[in-house]
């Protein structure tokens, strides 16, 4: 596995699904953190093609995406889905730019490697022109359990994720809206992007449920941890479950430990040690991670951190965070940095040698 291109000091980016729930907040990213771009590109459908998106003060104009859209650009950035990504896939790796995809398309191909900087960002180092951005609700999951791996190994993780009606894209988000002005009204609710009523309601995640039950968000959690932290043996069940909340994922976890578990002084201090993550964990004011108070931050927020009464090997924590940001378009970001980081590295190094 190996790719050999040495990204330009100012690179041309493409931001395809740029009208999107993880688009929108891309853009954002960018321009927050005044990436050096030579020219930044908002791809989307032929529906969006000539709306205009606001940037660096300005707007950029929305143009359909086609292969010929990646002809000079080093980056491109997706957030189409799944189909969208496979179908471009060839077009983007053939002009010579790397994918950074946040769809589930190629997470689990061998060649294609699943990165959260602060958990495994050496693996950005090797691919073949895609890097996977992992499930958002794997993100959170690992952002709170990678601390805890100093503690010695994780036996099994039990998680219930508590997710927001954004993480199905803008239109999900716009029908949490829509039904809660019905619902107060006592209009018949407009139901289109979810197989239940959202508003004042929760329903098991609206994936497909597999043969043994498990629904594929769930399957994802397991099966993208394992990869992440190369643990093919690692054990985790995962209930997962659309509220309703706009923005932010939530996540209760259980974790229990191969051998005696850290104590709770230990792991305050680690999770305060850690890039990335913001201890949120009063009693006395019953004040804990939540999602209106993780929405627009960069951190994954984590608390309530008790040793579980039932276990002794096990501790209990709550974790929120930014679906869209840190579980989306922040980290895409931050593998897209890391990956010109590693290989900056390696030029510097070939330079040298
Ligand atoms: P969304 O709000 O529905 O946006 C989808 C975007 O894709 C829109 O810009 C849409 O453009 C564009 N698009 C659709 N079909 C296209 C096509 N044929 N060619 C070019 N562009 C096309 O969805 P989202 O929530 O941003 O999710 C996008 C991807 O990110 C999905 O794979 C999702 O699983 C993943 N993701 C989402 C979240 C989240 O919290 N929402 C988190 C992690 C990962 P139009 O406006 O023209 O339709």
């Amino acid at each position: 596995m190996g790719w050999d291109k040495v990204m330009p000091s100012r690179p041309v980016v493409a931001v395809a699904g740029a009208t999107g729930a993880v688009g929108v907040e891309m853009l954002k990213v960018l321009e927050q953190r005044d990436f050096p771009a030579d020219r930044v590109i908002a791809l989307a459908s032929a529906r969006s093609a000539g709306k205009r998106v606001p940037f660096r003060g300005g707007e950029l104009v929305v143009e359909e995406m086609t292969p010929a859209s990646f002809s000079g650009v080093d980056i491109a950035l997706f957030s189409a889905g799944a189909g969208v990504s496979k179908a471009f896939r060839d077009a983007v790796t053939g002009a010579g730019a790397v994918m950074i995809d946040n769809s589930s398309a190629f997470r689990q191909e061998a060649d294609v490697p699943l990165v959260v900087p602060e958990v495994n960002a050496e693996a950005a180092r090797r691919h073949n022109g895609v890097i996977a951005n992992p499930n958002c609700s794997t993100i959170i999951l690992l952002m709170a359990i990678k601390p805890l791996l100093q503690f010695g190994p994780i036996r099994r993780i039990v998680v219930s994720t508590y997710q927001a009606a954004s993480g199905a894209g803008a239109r999900a988000m716009q029908e949490l809206l829509d039904q809660t002005r019905e619902a107060l009204l006592g209009s018949p609710l407009t139901q289109q992007v979810f197989p239940h009523p959202i508003a004042f309601n929760l329903f098991c995640h609206n994936s497909r449920v597999e043969a043994d039950g498990y629904n594929e968000e769930e399957r994802k959690m397991l099966y993208e941890s394992r990869k992440i932290l190369h643990d093919d043996g690692l054990r985790v069940t995962a209930t997962c479950v659309r509220v309703p909340v706009l923005r932010s994922h939530s996540e209760s976890i259980n974790v229990e430990f191969e051998n005696e578990r850290p104590r709770l002084e230990e792991v305050i201090k680690a999770y305060r040690e850690s890039p990335g993550l913001l201890l949120v964990d009063d009693r006395e004011a019953n004040h804990f991670p939540m999602p209106i108070e993780a929405n627009g931050r960069d951190e994954v927020l984590v608390g309530r951190i008790r040793e579980d009464v039932s276990n002794e090997r096990a501790l209990d924590l709550f974790a929120s965070g930014d679906q869209i940001l840190k579980g989306a378009a922040l980290n895409g970001y931050q593998i897209a940095q890391e990956w010109i980081r590693l290989t900056e590295g390696s030029a510097a190094a070939s330079t040298s040698s």
